[in-house]
């Protein structure tokens, strides 16, 4: 039984020998591979995986042109990964390596996905804790599949969840969402996740709130009907109070004082309606993103991997692949292509779709 571990990484240097020693620790007795998804890094991480990768063939890199963020790393991982069971975990050693016998053994128990839970946050700040809490009961309470709280993207999938996922192509990627959606027989295993062992974290405030915004959307079209139940309860109330306006006109010698009110209720309508307005903006770009159906990652570059054997759906895969016959390039539509000795420049086979 081989076991793939997903590693997205984005600028991990100081984290990458740690993680890979306590996983050598951990799984003596498990055959495994690594896959780290190097999502653009600037710093020495290139270097250290590629030096990894030589020392060890069981670690394997696929390398992005460019940072296509940690969704779709994740999304890459599980494109390349052969393991019977393949784990999804963060470099930064918040996700700790020991747990994963554990969930390998709920797995051989049954389980299509095993989903490590948060009992502790250690080194988050309570606002984390305490929005975290509230974004899940907001998506759960908007959207038909459920999340379960504190499971974040640290997860152990059957092969056949795996090839699930693989279906679901999405351009906006809400991986926590996407796992709901398919509905597979699931394993919760309590456990307490750690502060990063070194380095900061790549979700600062306003890209978590991007991401959340990107859960909502993906899986709920609630946003979009807020603006009716609000519309009703606002022009019921209009319309009380022109009724209460009217009685006072006729009947009564009280004078009804116009522009306080008019200026509230012309603000609070505007203010609404370009809400409104704004939340039906955001899907019809995320819809007009979705159309152009580009792909959600380019590969150029994969160490240790064989030659692919399928090809991967809406995705750009082209690397370098060194052989025993010689240095190749791989194109997405799977064809070979050798390098001309004299040209440094790619060129493509007539007929070869590059
Ligand atoms: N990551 C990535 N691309 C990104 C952002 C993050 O591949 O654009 C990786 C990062 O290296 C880490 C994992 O995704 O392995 C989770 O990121 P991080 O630990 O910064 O997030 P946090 O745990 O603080 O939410
Ligand atoms: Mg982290």
């Amino acid at each position: 039984m081989l076991l793939s571990i997903v590693i997205p990484v984005l600028n991990e240097a100081q984290t990458i020998p740690l993680l890979l020693d306590r996983l050598r620790d951990t799984l003596r007795e498990v055959t495994w591979e690594v896959i780290f998804v190097d999502d653009g890094s600037t710093d020495e991480t290139p270097g250290i995986l590629e030096r990894a990768t030589v020392k060890d063939e069981r670690v394997k890199l696929l390398r992005f042109s460019r940072n296509f963020g940690h969704q779709a790393a994740v999304t890459a991982g599980l494109d390349f990964a052969n393991g019977d069971a393949v784990a999804v975990m963060d470099a930064d050693l918040q996700d700790p390596p020991e747990l994963l016998p554990r969930m390998l053994a709920l797995f051989q128990q049954g389980y299509d996905i095993v989903s490590p839970q948060r009992t502790s946050r250690e080194a988050e700040t309570r606002f984390k804790r305490w929005t975290s809490k509230l974004f899940y009961r907001v998506l759960s309470g908007m959207a038909d599949t459920q999340l379960i709280p504190d499971v974040g993207d640290f997860r152990l999938f059957s092969r056949r969840a795996v090839l699930a996922i693989r279906s679901l192509r999405e351009q906006h990627r809400y991986m926590r969402g996407i796992v709901a959606w398919l509905g597979l027989k699931e394993a919760i295993l309590p456990f307490e996740r750690k502060a990063r062992a070194a380095g900061k974290t790549n979700y600062p405030l306003l890209k978590m709130l991007r991401f959340a915004w990107t859960g909502v959307t993906s899986f709920s079209a609630f946003p979009l009907r807020i603006s009716i139940a609000a519309g009703c309860i606002l022009s019921g109330a209009g319309f009380v109070y022109l009724l209460r306006a009217v009685y006072l006109a006729l009947w009564t010698t009280t004078l009804v004082p116009g522009w306080a009110s008019v200026v509230a209720l012309q603000c609070a309508f505007s203010g609404m309606i370009l809400l409104a307005l704004g939340a039906i903006g955001d899907y019809v770009a995320r819809n007009y993103e979705e159309v152009k159906n580009r792909p959600l990652y380019v590969v150029t570059e994969a160490r240790n991997f064989p030659l692919p054997q399928r090809s991967v759906s809406r995705a750009v895969i082209l690397y370098d692949l060194a052989t025993p016959s010689g240095r190749v390039l791989i194109d997405d539509a799977q064809h070979t292509l050798p390098i001309p000795a004299a040209s440094p420049s790619y060129q493509p086979l007539p007929g070869a779709r590059a």
